[in-house]
């Protein structure tokens, strides 16, 4: 069964490609048979089932010729998509933003008969996003440390928290995706954190996502001069404007309440902060560094795990996401 293999095992000296399908953008990577990015693609979405199917064939047409390359070169191709995905029948539903709402979308055999026959794998876009993070942290340390074997697998625990619409987490473990038995591991943003807080959409009251959310963030702080709201509100704080600073301060904590949580359940290694609310950069990092220090102080327990050691910001200027994708579509 697929799902058992570890994850960036190459099933042969073939490329293969990866696709981040999102409500305005098809983002592709080409990944070479050592796991390096060959070629990357970006193409407008077209919503609805046909345009999506039509729109990730081309996707993975330029970006293979892009790299001189041909589909016979490609062992397979591997596609993030927002919404309820089955990874194991190729099948999505209720992605909104895509037009995809109703019954449920083949996307993994429309697009593998696009492709004349090349296996397709689908996959939740945060899940992508993790084993995407993991693979490339992996090739950014010395070769020495890498782990043994093909030299791509990821070899510490990972989880990847989006900070955007909502908060949630992938979690790459052993090696492996942790999906969990109805695919709801790592939505840490649905723990309740404030009996007395606001209703969150999913019924339940003070989720965490309430506070730490890209959306959270931009109702707390919305956007008056043009800017992304947390770009606004990041400049007002460190203008010193107070109430920026406040809100400022609770967004880092929430955040931080996240990055404890994953540690102390799972004791992963690396927290990546991606997202939309992560394209902030050090300034994020460092609020929330702050933030899990303060947290730590009253704690010897807690400042013996280093939790701000273990956070780090997605690699920017990469299309993680599809590069997590075309790792899964390595198996073929
Ligand atoms: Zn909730």
């Amino acid at each position: 069964m697929a799902a058992a293999q570890q994850i960036g095992t190459p099933s042969s000296g073939l490329c293969s490609v990866g696709l981040d399908i999102g409500g305005t953008k098809i983002l592709g990577a080409l990944l070479g048979p050592d796991g390096e990015v060959l070629a990357t693609v970006r193409l407008p979405t077209v919503r609805g089932a046909e345009g999506i199917v039509a729109g990730a064939a081309q996707a993975v047409r330029e970006v293979v010729a892009q790299a001189g390359r041909t589909l016979d070169d490609v062992a397979g191709v591997g596609l993030g998509i927002p919404g309820i995905v089955d990874h194991a029948a190729g099948t999505v539903r209720h992605a909104v933003n895509l037009g995809v709402d109703g019954a449920e979308l083949p996307l993994a055999d429309l697009l593998s008969v696009a492709l004349g026959g090349l296996p397709v794998v689908v996959e939740n876009d945060l899940n992508v996003a993790a084993v995407g993070a993991a693979h490339i942290l992996e090739r950014s340390k010395p070769d020495r440390d890498r782990a043994a074997g093909s030299g791509v697998a990821p070899s510490e625990d990972l989880a990847f928290v989006a900070l955007g619409t909502g908060l949630a987490a992938g979690l790459v473990l052993e090696g492996h995706l942790r999906r969990g038995v109805s695919g709801a591991a790592g939505e840490i943003g649905h723990v309740p954190v404030d009996p007395a807080g606001p209703e969150c959409p999913c019924g339940q009251r003070g989720c965490l996502e309430t506070i730490a959310s890209g959306t959270a963030l931009a109702a707390a702080w919305p956007a008056r001069h043009g800017k992304p709201a947390p770009v606004e509100l990041f400049e007002a704080a460190a203008a010193g404007d107070a109430d920026a600073v406040a809100v400022k301060a609770r967004f880092a904590e929430a955040v931080a309440s996240a990055v404890r949580l994953l540690v102390l359940t799972v004791d992963v290694r690396h927290v990546v902060l991606g997202g939309g609310v992560s394209h902030l950069g050090e300034p994020l990092l460092e609020a929330v560094q702050e933030a899990l220090r303060e947290q730590a102080k009253s704690s010897p327990f807690l400042t013996s795990l280093a939790l701000h050691e273990r956070v780090v910001l997605a690699p920017q200027g990469v299309p993680v996401a599809a590069v997590g994708a075309a790792v899964l579509g390595r198996r073929g």
